[in-house]
Parts: C-alpha cells; structure tokens; sequence
C-alpha cells in the first residue's frame, strides 16, 4: 500500500460510525433550472423535501453561454421570495458584456438574492477554448472584483481538489483561487472528486498559500457511472476504478444503484467529517432522495421554523 492508502485507510477506521455523528454538518444543495413543466414539478418537490433540513444556503446554476437566464433568475426569485432559505444564483462571464453582466446582478439584488457563485463558465459549444466577451470579464476573478462593486453581494466561486483542466499545475491553480478571494469571494465551493484525501490535500495547499475562506467539498452522490465519466471528462475529476466494479452488474437494477450511491457517498462524507470538514454542499441533480439520505445518515434531522414552500406554481 502506498502511504496515501494507508492513510486513507487509517482515516476511515477513525471516523465515528454514523450513529455517533453529532448532526453538526452544515449543509447546502444545488438545483438546475428546469426546462419542462415535469421538470418544475420534480424540483419543486426535491427543494420542498431538502428545505427542513435547514440548509446553509441553496444554489442554482447558470446554464452554458447565460442559456438560462431567466430560467436560473426565476427560480432563485422564487425560493428567495417563498421561503425563508438563503437562495444563491450562480453567474459567468460567457458571451455577456459588463454591463449585461450588471444588469443581471441588479435584477438579483432587486429581487432579494444577496448571494451570487461567480464562475468564468464554459465555452457554450464543447471543445472549444473560453473566449472572454470583447467588453466582458476575462475570469472568475475579475467577475468577483465586478460584482463587488455593484453591490454588497456574498460571493462563492468554484475550486477545483484534481485541478481545473485548464490549469498548468495546483499552485497556479491555487493562486487562481486565492485572486477570486482577495477580489472578494468569501466561499469555495469544490468541483466533485471522490477521494477525500485529494480534498484534504487541496485545502492543505490552500492554506499554506494563506486562503482563509471556507472551503466546502462538493458531494455528488453517483448512481450511473457513464454519465459521471462524461462530466468528470470535462472538468477534470478522476473516477477510481472501484466506481465500476461497485456498480458492475446493476444496469438493471435502479434501486439498488440508488442505495449503493447513497452508501458511497455517505463514507465519503463520514471520512471528511473525520477530517474536520462540517460544511458539505450537495450537487442534487433535481433529486432529494440520495443528499436527504446521506444528510440523515450524517445525523441531520429536519428542524421547524423552515418556512415551507407554497407548492401551488
Ligand atoms: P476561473 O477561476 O477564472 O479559472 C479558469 C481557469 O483559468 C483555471 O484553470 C485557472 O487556474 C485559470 N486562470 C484564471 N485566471 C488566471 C490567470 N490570471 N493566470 C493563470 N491562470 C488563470 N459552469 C456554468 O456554466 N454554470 C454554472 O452554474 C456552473 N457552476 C459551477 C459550480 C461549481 C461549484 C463549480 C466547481 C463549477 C461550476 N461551473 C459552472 C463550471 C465552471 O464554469 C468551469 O469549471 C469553468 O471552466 C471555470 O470556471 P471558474 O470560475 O473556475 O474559472
């Protein structure tokens, strides 16, 4: 065994069995804007289901080249105007000018969101390399420098444990990170991975290069592996060979696949907890099922006083 195994098997025989963890998590959720009615209802149901989990915050994402727009602004509205949880709006700089970047951002305010995730974003057509706007935001880090100033906003901004694709090495990457803080950020949220340990080595690199901010590892629990290889393709996250051999045989299976995403997942965020990590951020797809079971397996309950969602659209 290498000595990265090995501590990572160490680590696992001394995190607390879930029954012993004390609940103290703080957790967030991401949504996508949905596209069809169907769609609407399903998240509709999976925010009303996660909200008296009392998360953190809950965010939802911006899709490729500002495509939903309204989509995103209508749904972060929505939970910011019905109910009593933070709702964070994710924004990039793609094909939009600084003043379409502006104009945005105080419809946001307007509406009562007070907290953005500013990312550079991705090329809209695959394959191809970011091209900033001719009168836009080059980066994520000049987005956070812009947004600051139009308004007092709470900012996160993406990291990336494996790296992002495009980066030349982790230092320059954590530079990068550490210019999207100065500039303003006060909050990392990371891509997925799934090793714990290439997440604690990441935040002991950030750390050392003096990034005090938060830093909450981002949890995607998996039950089809082919699609998860096609994300992690893109964005740089390694799939471990046990993913396949776990879900080897299952294609028919759905339910089992449901559990075993839970079960995953839920180890992986018991070693991070081991690790001292109390903020975790669920990439929901839409779904409540897996993040509402492996908060519960993490000792989170639901809690009153969380204002529910008039589910009447
Ligand atoms: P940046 O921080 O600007 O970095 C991009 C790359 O450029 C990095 O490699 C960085 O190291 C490098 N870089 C930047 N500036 C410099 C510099 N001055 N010198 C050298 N290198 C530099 N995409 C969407 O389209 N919509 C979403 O809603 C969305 N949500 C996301 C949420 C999270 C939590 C994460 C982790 C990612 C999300 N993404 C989203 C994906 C993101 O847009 C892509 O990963 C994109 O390629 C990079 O965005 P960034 O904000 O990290 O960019």
């Amino acid at each position: 065994l290498s000595v990265t195994e090995l501590e990572e098997a160490r680590r696992a025989l001394d995190a607390p069995l879930f029954a012993d963890l004390a609940g103290d998590a703080k957790v967030s959720f991401e949504f996508f804007p949905p596209k069809t009615e169907k769609m609407e209802a399903a998240l509709w149901n999976a925010i009303s289901t996660l909200l008296p989990l009392e998360p953190d915050f809950v965010s939802v994402t911006y899709g490729a080249g500002g495509s939903t727009r309204e989509r995103t602004h209508a749904t972060v509205a929505r939970i910011a105007a019905e109910t009593n949880v933070p709702a964070a709006a994710h924004l990039t700089c793609v094909d939009a000018s600084k003043d379409e970047i502006a104009e945005v951002a105080r419809a946001y305010w307007d509406a009562g969101v007070r907290h953005i995730v500013a990312l550079r974003g991705d090329p809209p057509r695959e394959g191809e390399k970011f091209a900033p706007h001719a009168d836009g935001y080059q980066s994520a880090a000049e987005l956070v420098a812009g947004l600051s100033r139009i308004a007092p906003f709470e900012i996160s901004v993406a990291a990336y444990p494996e790296m992002h694709p495009e980066a030349t090495c982790a230092d320059t990457d954590i530079d990068n990170l550490k210019r999207k803080i100065d500039a303003g950020a006060s909050r990392a949220i990371t891509q997925f991975f799934f090793s714990p340990d290439a997440f604690f080595r990441f935040r002991d690199r950030a750390v050392a290069a003096g990034i005090t901010a938060d830093l909450l590892p981002g949890i995607l629990p998996v039950s089809n592996v082919a699609q998860t290889r096609k994300f992690a393709a893109m964005c740089g996250a390694a799939i471990p060979p046990w993913m396949d051999r776990l879900f080897d045989g299952l294609d028919d299976h759905p339910g089992t696949r449901q559990l075993v995403a839970a079960t995953v997942a839920a180890e992986m965020c018991r070693k991070l907890y081991a690790g001292g990590v109390r903020d975790l951020h669920f990439y929901t797809l839409n779904r409540a099922e897996l993040a509402y079971a492996i908060c519960h397996l993490l000792g989170k309950r639901p809690v009153g006083g969380v204002k529910p969602l008039e589910m009447a659209a």
